[in-house]
């Protein structure tokens, strides 16, 4: 019997991990955690009979717990007690909060030799090198879940990324792919969420839009495969099929294909080192006609270029990136800025960071990591105020 925790559980990764483990006799269910989404937690919990069901947020707790009276499953709540879920013995568990609050669990469960599905890619974004070396001092395994870099992967088929000439994500180009500079000036909410091929928690939308999720993947690329920013490309690409490719040296190009539904992904690290059947539509290539690529406009999208920066710098600025544009992303989905407005705060909040040494030290300590994070943070909400 295999046992499983699901972090983030009440989320659009999550729900793709539940209804892939629901029916599965051979996985039993240690932790589920989720936020103010308690009704949902509870109901997912009872069906998988979970051992705990943690909310993010002590003042759910109560609710939490009325909602899984009798049920056998216990109940907890607040930051500490999410970091403390991944304490409970589990051979695989899915990292898939949203945000630089994934960190900390993922770390405790690499610590302790679990198998990590890396859905949460903001924690390689924030602290790479200490993710990699803390997976390698206990012996754990990452598998990412991201399509892109589930294609790189499968691509690799378990050979060292050392003979790779050069990896390729791609992009759908979010909703805004065909719109002006001016037009996305006063892009609303509603326009940036509504993602053309791929259907994702909010934050991730709004990201697919400013092109800062491609921005993370690029850097995630970089940490998880080691590959040289040099050798990592975006290719845009409308109909979503191709999610990677990875390039030899002797100019072969293998490419990945898949459905733009993230169960492929998820099943895919759920059954790794084996394939089994995964209930997601096939492709119908013949049906699907064309597939498009194309270089992306960094003129419009500037976060790809604030990802080379970082990758250039190396050091905590990784963490600052990060952390400056989940400040931003706050402040246009509360209405307060612009949607391009957000890259600038990035950028200036970035430039902040660049005359400070502090900034140029490896990200391999969690102090150092949580002090980058925390000091960028207050300044993107100082620029956003002022
Ligand atoms: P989501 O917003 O749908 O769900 C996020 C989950 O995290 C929820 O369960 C929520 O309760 C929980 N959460 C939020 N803030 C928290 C906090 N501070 N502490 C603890 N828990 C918290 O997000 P999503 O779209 O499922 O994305 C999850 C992660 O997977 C992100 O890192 C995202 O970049 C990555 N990802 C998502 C997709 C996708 O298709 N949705 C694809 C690739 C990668
Ligand atoms: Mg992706």
């Amino acid at each position: 019997m295999r046992r499983i925790s699901i972090f983030g559980a009440t989320g659009s990764i999550g729900e793709s991990t539940f209804d892939l483990v629901r029916h599965r006799e051979d996985i039993r269910t240690v932790a589920l955690t989720g936020g103010r989404n308690v009704a949902r937690l509870a109901q997912m919990a009872r069906e998988l009979r979970a051992e705990v069901a943690v909310t993010a947020y002590d003042e759910c707790l109560p609710e939490l717990r009325e909602a899984l009276a009798g049920s056998g499953v216990d109940a907890a709540g607040g930051r500490e007690a999410i970091v403390e879920a991944a304490d409970r013995p589990a051979d695989w568990i899915m990292s898939a909060i949203v945000g630089a609050a994934g960190l900390l669990p993922g770390l405790r469960a690499l610590r302790h030799g679990t198998t990590l599905a890396l859905a949460n890619k903001e924690s390689l974004v924030t602290a790479g090198p200490l993710l990699m070396a803390t997976a390698a001092a206990s012996g754990a395994t990452i598998l990412p879940v991201d399509s892109e870099h589930s294609g790189i992967f499968q691509c690799l088929a378990g050979s060292s990324s050392s003979g790779i000439e050069r990896a390729i994500i791609t992009a759908s180009g979010g909703p805004f792919r065909e719109w002006t500079a001016e037009r996305m000036a006063n892009a609303t909410l509603a326009e940036a969420v509504a993602h053309p091929s791929w259907a994702m928690g909010q934050r991730i939308s709004i990201d697919s839009a400013s092109m800062f999720n491609k921005a993370l993947e690029v850097i995630e690329t970089r940490e998880f495969f080691d590959i040289e920013p040099a050798r990592i490309e975006v290719l845009v690409h409308p109909q979503s099929i191709v999610h990677a490719m990875v390039g030899f040296a002797d100019g072969g190009l293998l490419a990945h294909l898949g459905p733009a539904d993230m169960r492929h992904a998820i099943g895919f690290a759920l059954n790794w080192p084996d394939r089994r059947h995964v209930p997601v539509d096939r492709l119908d290539l013949a049906r699907i006609g064309a597939l498009e690529f194309r270089a992306p406009d960094d003129m419009r999208f500037p976060a790809l270029r604030l990802a080379r920066e970082v990758m250039d710098m190396r050091g905590l600025h990784g963490a600052v990136l990060n952390a400056a544009k989940e400040i931003a992303l706050d402040h246009f989905i509360a209405g307060r800025i612009a949607f391009p407005h957000m890259a600038v705060m990035v950028e200036k909040t970035l430039q902040q960071a660049a005359g400070d040494p502090f900034f140029g030290q490896p990200a391999t300590r969690l102090e150092d990591i949580e002090e980058a994070d925390a000091r960028a943070r207050r300044w993107a909400t100082t620029q956003a105020e002022g």
